[in-house]
């Protein structure tokens, strides 16, 4: 007998696969140049002159055999040290390679901390509304544990902390924060990262346990306008910090980041449990080539300039047409209103348009659109007429 949840589960896709497989076939009957696909957050940027240089010389120059052998299950130990070395001179923290467990992707990452964390199933974890949809997979299927999702402050994405107080519970072993946020842009301020790390520690000290925070941070270089994203580490000492090198890299294909375990009271046992976890969830040894890639590379990103231009295109373009949306700090995607409250058929009539956009609903905040922007210029500049008519049929006008 199989398992008819994971049935389920592999049968449904997610909204946005879905929706990029329909481009993938729309493409070949129409063109490609004629699919404005918004749906995936696949970087359209090349990986940086950095990463093939440290791949021709680690292939041309290593040790053929120990390049694509095993590792330790948690990565190469001077790997490790490396980009904890990294961490500790960017953001003031005292990583050492023992703190660090590399893994594949960000998507392990958080997997695994979800496991290591959930000892029963009325463990809790709490997500911000809009969230990344794998969380509550993660968390519901994979960690057998309850996902408690929270919507956030409409007016800025950061964090409604009268929900959260009313949230929080004695069985919550976990709060997720993604700053700057997929898909809400939204990048957490000092102030909202202070205040929350001290609900944290007054609700850990009241229920006799530390409540952890899961900082999933792909995005933590994808900033603008000179911002720099606050650190959660740096504010909360009980943070597992969650990294890919999927975005700022452009290497998503590669599958390389790492979990980073904070130095607590509970610093072995933590440690152990994310070992056991990534045991359990059979991801060790992320792969062994780009962890050398990734402990050469750890301080490079592709050019992120790309991004800033098509944020201000696309932002500038549609809040001039009256579509309604808060500017994104970081990461690349716009999450504006939908011009009907049901985003479903809205995204569905965009769809007429061969505009491909993921309802909010799927990030858990109907309403609203995802408009993933990490794509050629020129769609979003061949896109805008099209949002135009998009929004006259609703009778939008321009402002
Ligand atoms: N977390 C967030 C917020 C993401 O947006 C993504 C990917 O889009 C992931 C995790 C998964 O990243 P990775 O490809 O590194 O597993």
């Amino acid at each position: 007998m199989l398992n008819q949840e994971l049935v389920g589960l592999g049968k449904k896709r997610s909204t946005i696969r879905e929706l990029f497989e329909y481009g993938n076939a729309r493409a070949k009957a129409v063109g490609r140049e004629n699919i404005f696909d918004f749906s995936i957050g696949n970087p359209n940027v090349p990986a940086p002159d950095a990463v093939r240089a440290a791949l021709l010389d680690l292939l041309q120059n290593g040790d053929p055999v120990a390049l694509h052998g095993y590792t330790s299950a948690q990565g190469a130990e001077p790997v490790r040290a490396a980009i904890a070395g990294s961490l500790n001179r960017r953001f003031g923290t005292r990583y050492t390679a023992g703190s660090l467990y590399m893994t594949v992707g960000a998507a392990a990452a958080v997997s695994i901390c979800f496991k290591a964390l959930c000892s029963a199933p009325e463990d809790e974890f709490i997500v911000f509304a809009p969230y990344f949809p794998e969380y509550k997979v993660f968390i519901e299927q994979g960690a057998k544990a309850r996902c408690i999702a929270i919507p956030a402050q409409p007016a800025d994405f950061q964090i409604d902390f009268d929900a959260f107080a009313r949230s929080l519970s004695p069985r919550t072993r976990g709060v997720v924060v993604n700053s700057p946020s997929n898909p809400s842009g939204a990048v957490y301020s000092a102030e909202t990262l202070t205040r929350l790390a001290a609900v944290l520690q007054e609700k850990s000290a009241e229920y006799g346990h530390a409540i952890y925070l899961i900082s999933d941070e792909p995005y933590r270089e994808i900033v603008y306008d000179g911002l720099e994203a606050p650190c959660p580490a740096a504010f909360y000492p009980a943070t597992l910090m969650c990294y890919s090198y999927s975005k700022s890299l452009s290497l998503p294909g590669e599958r390389i980041g790492y979990i980073a375990v904070p130095d607590v009271l509970e610093a072995e046992d933590l440690y152990a449990a994310v070992c056991g976890a990534g045991r359990v969830l059979g991801y060790v040894n992320a792969p062994s080539l780009f962890q050398l890639v990734a402990a050469r590379c750890a301080e490079e990103t592709a050019d992120l300039s790309v991004y800033a231009e098509n944020r201000r295109i696309l932002y500038e373009g549609l809040t001039g047409m009256g579509y309604r949306c808060v500017k994104p700090d970081g990461a690349f995607y716009l999450f504006p209103q939908t011009l009907e409250a049901d985003d479903r058929a809205f995204c569905e009539r965009a769809k007429q348009y061969d505009l491909l956009v993921v309802p909010g609903a799927d990030f858990g905040a109907p309403g609203h659109m995802r408009i993933s922007y990490c794509v050629q210029t020129e769609q979003i500049v061949r896109a805008l007429p099209l949002f135009q008519r998009l929004a006259e049929e609703y009778g939008v006008k321009p402002i």
